[in-house]
């Protein structure tokens, strides 16, 4: 897709607030223990590598990424960090992954077995044994397959290095503990078979190392929270201020008075009670702003405004309190004056989380890093 720098819609990313989120968290971390950084989906829509540079400043030490192409892409702009992809990788890929020395999530022995099938020479990948502990995903789903796998892993030791084991929380970002302790149990018991634990052994995401002193583990996956994004949406208070990192702002590019009964959009869905000043805001659902946001608001000059009709493909009209100049600037999620719109306030009104919302963000809007 085109991205769009000829029009005045913009995602402003701030660098500081990533920065500041990281080092917030890495300052309540056990002495020793490490941070990796969750990139994946472009960095939850703010930037793959500029986020890459950004966590590496404020101290994170290894990346994880959900599929091959984007560690791929982080080892091309000449990072040299661990990169653990977290999604299953296809094992005829097992070489690159060699080659490239990126650590790759295994939930079971036959994916050695493949990958022991493609690798030439003195070539070496780097496991991570997933543990299906709950979150009923990827990952072994009981001990005694972990075991015969890590037995498989110690007889090729020239194929693969045990570098890392984990599992994932379901519901870390619950209020209810219940079955997040049942999973602790389950983890317990499978690293209750290991005779030797790896590097790197890790459970949190951020819901996990904001609200849990979860179990063992020296590492951990820090993600929404380091776009300072409350994983819980609003439900569970976060121990720290996060700072948001993420603002989409755009400006009016056409103002008119809309005449009482004249209607608006697809479907003429909004009439006008009265005359009103409407203006028209170059963004839409192919951007990633959500169509479903009829009846929700921006914010000009320190004024909500109401989304009127419905959202288009690439055009929002808004209901202005007066005439406003073309060019006027619109924010859709941010500050203007004493007002703001979180990431959550538009994923509620979606009937989603801040998660989906950020990383839906197309690649027309262009990323500007302040
Ligand atoms: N670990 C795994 C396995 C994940 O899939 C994710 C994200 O979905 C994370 C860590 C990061 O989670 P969060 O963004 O909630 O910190």
């Amino acid at each position: 897709m085109n991205t769009g720098t000829h029009r005045p819609t913009v995602i402003k990313v701030d660098a500081q607030a990533i920065r500041q989120n990281i080092k917030q968290e890495l300052g309540r971390l056990q002495p020793g223990n490490e941070l990796f950084a969750v990139i994946k989906a472009n960095g939850y829509g703010h930037g793959l590598t500029h986020v890459a540079r950004f966590a590496s400043e404020a101290g994170a030490t290894g990346f994880c990424v959900a599929i091959l192409d984007e560690a791929l892409e982080l080892r091309e702009a000449g990072f040299n960090q661990p990169i653990l992809v977290l999604g299953i990788v296809e094992p005829k890929y097992a070489q690159i992954l060699a080659d490239q020395k990126i650590s790759v999530a295994v939930g079971s022995q036959q994916w050695l077995e493949e990958a022991n099938k493609v690798l030439c020479g003195d070539s070496v990948v780097r496991v991570h044994f997933a543990l299906d502990t709950g979150m009923g995903r990827i990952g072994f789903q009981e001990p005694v397959e972990l075991k015969a796998a890590v037995a498989y892993l110690k007889m090729h030791s020239d194929c693969f290095l045990f570098e890392g084991i984990f599992t994932h929380f379901a519901t870390a970002d619950e209020l209810d503990d219940h079955y997040f302790n049942t999973q602790v149990a389950r983890f317990k018991a499978f690293m209750a078979i290991l005779t030797k634990k790896p590097r790197y052994v890790h459970v949190a995401n951020s819901a996990t190392s904001l609200w849990h002193k979860a179990c063992e583990g020296n590492m951990i996956r820090f993600g929404i929270a380091l776009y300072g994004m409350n994983p819980s949406g609003r439900m569970i208070k976060e121990p720290y201020e996060l700072q948001p990192a993420l603002a989409l702002t755009s400006a009016l590019v056409f103002v008119k008075l809309l005449k009482k009964g004249r209607s608006v959009s697809y479907g003429a869905t909004y009439t006008a009670e009265e005359d009103e000043w409407i203006g028209t805001v170059p963004i839409g659902y192919a951007d990633g702003y959500p169509r479903c946001l009829q009846g929700f608001h921006v914010l000009v000059n320190g004024h909500f405004c109401e989304i009127v009709g419905r959202v288009c493909m690439d055009q929002l009209m808004i209901r202005l309190p007066k005439h406003y100049e073309i060019g006027t600037e619109v924010v859709l999620i941010g500050k203007s004056g004493d007002k703001e719109i979180s990431m959550v306030d538009v994923a509620e009104k979606s009937g989603t989380i801040n998660y989906e919302i950020a990383c839906r963000f197309s690649s027309r809007i262009p990323r500007n890093y302040l």
